[in-house]
């Protein structure tokens, strides 16, 4: 009896293509025969796991085993015309594992001693991925901003696009690793295998280097990237910008570019996650009569409403004003902390009104000083 292929591989019939891809691999990996010699019961899952994958990966195969069920798949025999069990697999011999296998794995397979087929480590070696940092002001974190990042980076060489080769001609396979990029040793018992010291672990080599990058195919120049920064960035974010990072060596995929965000400090606010942190000051009347103030921000100013008999220190809040949720259409708020100040001089006039009001409190201080009418005299002539 056939196990269920998404029973197999762990994932509900909803899954998505990643998650049935991140499955499958653990899955591969775990049960992969390099990593169990000699062990048949793995061996039959690998070839299990390897057989649901195919038909859960692809689209057309998906369908028709969800509606008809391992039926569909001809009793289970011969599910896609031709490929037995529908994966190759040789046991004991690894070396025709398919492409599927290696677009998944990448370098895990690869690398040190494990690359196969005679596919050789220059073809795939991509360039490295780079990391770049700058600082970004509050404005451009709240409304988002392009910039040029001027960085020296390995770009693919002109002069001999990208091949290496001064003449343009190939290179050719290496003679002592003869084009594995690796060469066995032996010693005692054991056999190691090694980079080949000849090409590097290219696995070829050239016979006339063009002088401009010394066979790499790759220079290393000042280059301009342009960069969106979206709205909402905060310090530590990092964007990736694929592909910008250095070219690989003779024509391999260029690595990443990873754009790491720092915010500048701004004088009078204070950022906290997508909050906005600023002061103002009222007078006393207007603390006691409320005002429609105009708050200065980043950019110009947002009147805030300041209702009657704010007390000082308190904090408004005005929603939706402050830094956007990357990525998402929300925003932060923006506090207003209010602090009222005290007039340090008035002229008479305006002495005499604070007067009325403080007795209107039945605030005039009974000190005779304040009290005899050389003082009123005084004050307010
Ligand atoms: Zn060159
Ligand atoms: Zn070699």
């Amino acid at each position: 009896m056939k196990r269920d292929y998404y029973e197999v591989l762990g994932v509900a019939k909803s899954a998505s293509n990643d998650e049935i891809k991140t499955n499958y691999r653990k899955l591969a990996l775990k049960y992969h025969p390099d990593k169990n010699p000699g062990n048949k019961e793995a061996e039959e899952k690998f070839k299990e796991i390897n057989e649901a994958y195919e038909v859960i990966s692809d689209a057309q195969k998906k369908q028709q085993y969800d509606a008809f069920g391992h039926d569909a798949m001809g009793g289970g025999g011969n599910p896609f015309g031709g490929r037995q069990g529908g994966y190759q697999y040789a046991s004991g011999d690894s070396s025709n594992m398919g492409d599927i296998f290696s677009d998944i794995f990448g370098d895990i397979f690869g690398g040190q001693g494990g690359r196969r087929g005679g596919r050789t480590s220059s073809q795939r070696r991509r360039g490295e991925d780079l990391r770049y940092d700058v600082d970004i002001s509050y404005l451009e974190a709240m409304n988002g901003a392009e910039i040029s990042i001027d960085m020296p980076k390995k770009e693919v060489c002109l002069s001999c696009r990208a091949t290496g080769s001064k003449d343009g001609s190939a290179p050719k396979q290496c003679p002592q690793c003869k084009g594995g990029g690796q060469v066995r040793y032996s010693q005692g018992f054991f056999s190691f295998s090694q980079e080949c010291p000849q090409c590097h672990g290219k696995g070829t080599v050239i016979s006339n280097p063009c002088p401009e990058c010394r066979g790499e195919g790759a220079v290393k120049k000042r280059k301009v990237v342009k960069v969106r920064v979206p709205a909402g960035v905060d310090e530590g974010t990092s964007l990736k910008i694929s592909g910008s990072g250095n070219a690989g060596a003779n024509g391999a995929p260029a690595g990443d570019l990873y754009v790491v965000v720092h915010m500048k400090s701004a004088s009078g606010f204070r950022r906290d996650g997508d909050n906005l942190y600023t002061e103002v000051s009222i007078s006393f009347s207007q603390a006691a009569m409320g005002v429609e103030y105009d708050v200065p921000v980043l950019q110009g100013s947002i009147k805030v409403k300041i209702p009657a008999g704010t007390q000082p220190g308190t904090t408004l809040r005005a929603r939706e004003q402050g830094f956007p949720k990357l990525g998402r259409k929300n925003r932060g708020d923006l506090f207003v902390k209010v602090n009222v100040s005290v007039p340090k001089s008035m002229n008479d006039a305006q002495k005499r009104a604070l007067f009325e009001y403080a007795k209107s409190m039945d605030e005039v201080p009974q000190d005779s000083k304040y009290q005899s009418d050389n003082f009123f005299k005084k004050i307010f002539r």
